[in-house]
């Protein structure tokens, strides 16, 4: 960021990305004035020769720029009174990707964003180009902050995982393709409603360069409303459906790929990406990648080795016919019910901190349930709804949901059946993360071959 040199830069927030935008800041000889309302995160800072200061206490007039950490939410009563400050003394308040943006302007990026699939989609965007060859970094939302990615060279690639409090807080990105995956109802509260919600995701088109691809599935009705709203406008869409087959744009209602109809490649043979929700993740990296000029043959060969991400319907282990999936990610029923749909025989690890919603939901997929076993402070309440629908066994942790649904699956001997975590609660009452808690269960796994938890 050397265009800030010699400005005064308020950051707000220290988390990952907050602390790569100090970092990048004070190397490019800004005058930083950092602040997190944790303490935790202030001292950390500040051992890194981050200066901190309590943004209370400085007049606005101090201060050129304002970054905000998009993970701050808006309605926090500090912050919040230091954006209106902000705004007031017509500080522009910015985003990290903002930054990204303006200082790799000569490089092409291309940007994921939606409710769901938005980490795969990446992910497996990034994967795709580097096999076909390009140089390629991923980061922002999730992974390497924007401001902690490398240099690249001039025929590279910055794949951006972007959220809709990024979009929001970006105004002068310029993106060479654009993909929104889907909308449904997420983070409400923060957007001021659907409608603020869905304008925030509609942004990402708004950065595309003259010529760009804007990428949209269009399976619901918020995003097909804005592709509709695009084709008018004249740019270059590219539709995207798991529902049905579209003549017109990359569609994979049966897990076969179609472009503009034409089968290119079977998605149920790649084993990383299952279930439809991962199918529309591909015709998306799909659409994009043929965007960018690459040819249906390499693009089907590159999607056929991507590794798949940690914690989402992620293999850990196999043992005795039975595979072992970490579904850690899925923190809600929705999220669970993409994995259910996928297995016919399931061992069930669920249970934490219990969500708003519960599993009721979830009531047409339990016939697929062999057995539930209960973890956490949810399981009182999963208990209930199980009651007298699916058999289920109270075990308190991970450790012995793990050991007894070991012990039933390899009893039971059922080809084809797996081991489920897919937990449907927060981690927080047993674990730092739901990494922690999707590495605690592969730990579990893989001590099987060494006599462990049997
Ligand atoms: P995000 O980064 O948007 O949170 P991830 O790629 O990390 O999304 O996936 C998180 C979870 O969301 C997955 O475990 C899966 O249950 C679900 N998911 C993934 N892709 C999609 C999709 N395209 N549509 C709906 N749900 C999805």
């Amino acid at each position: 960021v050397p265009f800030l040199k010699g400005k005064r830069v308020l950051v707000m927030g220290l988390g990952k990305s907050g602390t790569a935008t100090a970092r990048a800041l004070l190397a490019a000889g800004a005058g930083v004035m950092a602040w997190d309302d944790g303490e935790t995160a202030r001292r950390a800072a500040a051992e890194t020769a981050i200066p901190i200061r309590d943004p209370a206490l400085i007049p606005m007039e101090k201060a050129d720029l304002v970054v905000w950490s998009p993970g701050i939410p808006h309605t926090h009563p500090q912050p919040h009174a230091i954006a209106e400050k902000a705004r007031a003394a017509n500080v522009p308040v910015v985003c990290d990707v903002e930054l990204l943006g303006l200082a790799k302007a000569g490089t092409r990026m291309l940007a994921v964003t939606g409710t769901n699939g938005k980490s795969t989609t990446t992910t497996l965007l990034a994967h795709v180009l580097a096999e076909c060859g390009l140089p390629v970094a991923a980061g922002g939302n999730l992974g390497t902050a924007a401001l902690d990615l490398p240099e690249l060279p001039g025929d590279g690639r910055y794949v951006l995982e972007l959220s809709s409090y990024q979009l929001e807080l970006t105004h002068s990105l310029k993106l060479g393709a654009a993909i929104l995956l889907n909308i449904t109802p997420d983070h409400l509260g923060r957007h001021g409603g659907m409608n603020g919600y869905i304008a925030a995701k509609r942004r990402v088109f708004d950065f595309l360069t003259p010529g760009g691809a804007a990428v949209i599935g269009v399976d619901d009705g918020p995003c097909r409303a804005i592709a509709a709203e695009l084709e008018r406008r004249g740019l270059r869409v590219v539709k995207i459906s798991v529902e049905s087959v579209l003549t017109e744009g990359v569609s994979a209602p049966d897990g076969v790929l179609l472009d503009n109809g034409k089968p290119v490649t079977d998605l149920k043979e790649i084993p990383s990406l299952p279930g439809s929700h991962n199918w529309q993740n591909a015709c998306a990296v799909y659409a994009a990648a043929r965007a960018e000029g690459l040819s249906p043959k390499d693009i089907a060969a590159a999607l056929s080795t991507y590794p798949g991400l940690a914690h989402r319907q992620e293999l850990v282990g196999e043992d005795h016919g039975i595979a072992w999936i970490n579904d850690s990610k899925a923190t809600n029923a929705d999220a669970v019910e993409k994995a259910l749909v996928c297995y016919e025989h399931i061992y069930w690890i669920l249970g934490g901190q219990a969500k708003e919603g519960g599993i009721a939901s979830l009531e047409r997929h339990f016939g697929r349930i062999q057995h539930a076993f209960l973890i956490g402070e949810a399981s009182e309440a999963f208990a209930a709804t199980l009651e007298g629908k699916v058999r289920y066994t109270r075990c308190v942790t991970l450790a012995n949901a793990v050991a007894a649904a070991r012990n039933l699956a390899v009893s039971d001997d059922i080809p084809g059946a797996v081991v489920l975590l897919s937990p449907a609660c927060a981690s927080w009452d047993q674990f730092k993360s739901f990494e922690d808690r999707g590495d605690t269960f592969r730990d579990l796994v893989q001590a099987f071959g060494e006599g462990g938890a049997a």
